[in-house]
């Protein structure tokens, strides 16, 4: 279990100067009121509180996200009120715990599921500050992590829910880590035995892509390397959704393995070694017509900024590359 020490000293290395007692009082208080509740797994609720503020604390927020993330069930979930959490912790905790519990009494049916980007867009309104939809995302991943002990249709209704909120929310704000961990986490357990298949085939082809990986990468690196870029090459699995997505789309099954490996190109330097780069994979392998897009020249709306192409490599595969910047990267 998440221990108050693990977090305090984890926020303390990326601010030094936080407010520590704040949290402090956080943590005895949401013990205090959640005393006695338990989880569906049988654990002392209070681990639910205490993870969510780890996520925060990946995410690197400040303390007074971190103790309305410690906070975000008291109101819903106990005898505590608004104008108490207002007293103890202040004004701006108390917006976001209020902001959280507002939410929360939101539901979502059927009908509106057909309307999830209005719900969605109902989400942001509501939110009025950007914390509360951070602790929001934050909860629901924690929620999503421990799935598996809700009885099979709740889990079905909450990934599906994850799927068509959350995922593009945190899509949206541009937190590429958890929008790929909700989505494998929902993908799990709307398919498993799809999951189950897909990781057995992977596994048994395992030493094989890594050959392709390797094979690829070296050859980049000299040429790269040649032209005087400096670049950061890295071949990795695509995630399970995405694999799965294209197969059914493409109505065919895994025997095309390099289809699931995707590269990336990270360069020193600025925007003119991207397309410089560019330039050399295309001369190396040829371009798939229609699949370039340049999202330096017209960043999707999260900001986010590369260049994607989708080249024959080695052995006549199909392989997608990306490339950007060390910033773009960040
Ligand atoms: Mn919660």
């Amino acid at each position: 279990m998440l221990r108050f020490n693990d977090i305090a000293d984890r926020v303390l290395e990326y601010d030094p100067d936080c407010d520590l007692a704040l949290l402090q009082r956080a943590y005895v208080y949401t013990a205090k009121v959640h005393e006695g509740q338990e989880r569906l797994s049988g654990e002392p609720y209070l681990i639910h509180p205490l993870e969510v503020a780890g996520v925060l604390v990946d995410m690197r927020l400040d303390a007074v996200t971190i103790a309305a993330g410690m906070l975000h069930d008291t109101v819903e979930d106990t005898l505590t009120t608004v104008d108490e959490i207002k007293r103890l912790f202040g004004e701006d905790v108390a917006f976001l715990v209020e902001g959280l519990t507002k939410i929360s009494k939101v539901e979502f049916s059927s009908a509106q599921a057909r309307m999830a980007e209005n719900f969605r867009k109902m989400l942001v309104a509501m939110s009025q500050d950007i914390r509360i939809l951070l602790i929001k995302l934050a909860d629901r991943l924690h929620n999503m992590r421990t799935l598996h002990f809700l009885s099979e249709s709740k889990a079905h209704r909450v990934a599906t829910e994850t799927l068509d909120i959350y995922v593009p929310l945190s899509h949206r704000l541009g937190i590429h880590w958890m929008k790929r961990e909700l989505e494998d986490l929902a993908f799990r357990t709307l398919h498993p035995d799809e999951v189950d298949e897909l990781e057995q085939n992977l596994r048994g082809r395992h030493a094989e892509r890594q050959e392709y990986i390797d094979e690829v990468r070296g050859i980049l690196e000299v040429r790269l390397r040649d032209a005087g870029l400096e670049a950061d090459i890295t071949g990795r699995l695509k995630d399970l959704a995405s694999i799965h997505a294209k197969m059914v789309r493409q109505g065919t099954g895994l025997d095309k393995i390099y289809d699931v490996i995707a590269f990336r190109i990270v360069l020193a330097g600025d925007t003119g070694a991207v397309y410089h780069a560019l330039g050399l994979v295309h001369s190396i392998w040829p371009p798939v017509s229609g699949r370039f897009k340049d999202y330096i020249a017209l960043p999707k709306s999260n900001g986010y900024q590369s260049l994607h192409t989708t080249v024959i490599g080695p052995y006549g595969e199909r392989m997608e590359i990306q490339l950007r910047t060390d910033a773009m990267h960040m």
